[in-house]
């Protein structure tokens, strides 16, 4: 495998340029879905704890906005890069356009390690990436929100220092905070249950029977142990197989999801060593994890874990992309020869972005929704959103992933069309 065919951006802009093929599209339009609008490079000093100053790394890309403000999170990662960055704010464009909500896409990153840092020197880089992408975000303009390795805490820091430089609060201009600063109810689980939803509408389709299907979680944070709670407890399939960045653990017998969440909480967000804790769970490697004999695959971690290499020998009737570009191209044809259907992942997590929509409506009509109301209105935005893709790839005999290009790009391409753009 060449490092392009694994650079994220060359593989949306991939993606992209099949999907144009299908959908015959305008040429000027297709060159213009290529790049991003707008990008912003910054580098953000921070006082650290031991009185040195470290300059950090940042960015925030405005892929498009013909149909709202941006949208998108921000990412601390040591191996961040502005084509990733680039890369996930293409795919936001097509995920909001594919949940049909009235904005486009974004996404910004820091290069960093959080773990490394402590919360002041966390609290003092939100504060500095703040004060230089602040210029060009804005509730009207460019809305973020947590992503991996941010949080709640990490986007009040983010709401106050746009406070400041702004003179009053503007809730919306940040999604994802904690509920006394605006937050909405549901947002937590949100990606987890959207990953759910469509997973439970595709199991349908198939004629596969939740409670008889197992299931498989890579990447036990946010998306994935949320996704695993609610296809447990909610749909009733058996979690078979579990995995972080410390290892992966296999129970025939079925994880309790909430059990493994108390103890990733206890253990500073990790699963490392939990099979001294569970007599039925088994360390296995990565590999196995992804190729063990489920019915429902759900990569939750990190981009390019399905690729060629390992394609062949996935065994799930169903993959879940709860992360942002988890499967390679080539991968792609493979699970689409072998008849697995892949829920694409700017379908299948598109559940976060719902809602942080829904908490920006609430921001601005400063009135906030319970709950049921919040899980209710996410449901029928994910199921018509599943079914508008499910529908046009039958239709067109093509893949989830292209059927769900043709329906958002269809989209962005009109919008900018009625603006006159093209
Ligand atoms: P997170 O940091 O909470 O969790 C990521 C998990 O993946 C952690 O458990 C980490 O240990 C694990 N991981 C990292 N590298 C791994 C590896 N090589 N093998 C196995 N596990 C590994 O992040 P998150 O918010 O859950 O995001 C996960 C994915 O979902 C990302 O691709 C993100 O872009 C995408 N996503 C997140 C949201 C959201 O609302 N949080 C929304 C849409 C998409």
């Amino acid at each position: 495998m060449t490092k392009e065919e694994l650079n994220p951006f060359a593989i949306a802009q991939a993606q992209l340029d099949a999907v144009a093929g299908i959908m015959n599209l305008d040429p000027a339009i297709h060159q213009f879905l290529r790049e991003p609008m707008r990008e912003l490079h910054v580098s953000l000093p921070v006082k650290m704890d031991d009185g040195s100053t470290r300059v950090f790394k940042g960015f925030r890309v405005q892929y498009n906005d013909s149909r709202g403000p941006t949208k998108g999170g921000i990412r601390f990662a040591p191996d961040e890069t502005i084509d990733t960055v680039r890369a996930l704010a293409a795919w936001m464009t097509w995920k909001t356009a594919v949940a049909d909500i009235p904005l486009g896409g974004g996404k910004g990153g820091i290069v960093c390690n959080p773990r490394e840092m402590s919360l002041g020197e966390l609290e003092r880089l939100s504060r500095a990436y703040i004060r230089q992408v602040g210029r060009i975000i804005g509730l009207e303009m460019d809305v973020p929100a947590p992503d991996v390795n941010t949080n709640p805490q990490i986007m009040a820091w983010m709401v106050d220092e746009y406070a400041f430089l702004k003179g009053y609060n503007e809730f919306g201009v940040i999604t994802g905070k904690p509920l006394p600063l605006g937050g909405s109810a549901g947002r937590t689980d949100a990606t987890g249950r959207g990953v759910a939803i469509t997973t439970g509408l595709a199991m349908k389709e198939l004629g596969m029977d939740p409670k008889k299907s197992t299931l498989a979680v890579q990447g036990f944070g946010n998306v994935g142990s949320y996704a695993a709670l609610i296809l447990v407890n909610e749909y009733g399939l058996k979690l078979v197989g579990v995995s972080d960045e410390t290892g992966a653990w296999h129970n025939p017998k079925g994880f309790d999801p909430a059990k493994l969440m108390a103890y990733t909480k206890d253990h500073k967000g990790l699963l490392e060593g939990y099979e001294k804790t569970d007599s039925n769970a088994r360390k296995i490697s990565n590999d196995e994890l992804l190729t063990l004999d489920v019915d429902v695959l759900a990569p939750c971690a990190i981009e390019n874990q399905l690729t060629e290499r390992n394609a062949d020998a996935i065994k799930a009737k169903v993959i879940a992309e709860g992360a942002n570009g988890p499967t390679t191209p080539a991968a792609d044809r493979v699970f689409y020869n072998k008849g697995i259907y892949v829920i694409p992942d700017f379908l299948c997590n598109a559940g976060g972005v719902i809602v942080s929509y829904f908490e920006m409506v609430q921001n601005a009509y400063d009135y906030y929704w319970d709950l049921d109301t919040v899980k209710q209105r996410l449901g029928l935005k994910m199921t018509s959103a599943f079914y508008a893709v499910h529908e046009r790839a039958q239709e067109m005999g093509i893949d989830n992933r292209m059927g769900a290009y043709v329906v958002s790009v269809g989209r962005v391409a009109e919008a900018m069309r009625l603006r006159g753009w093209v």
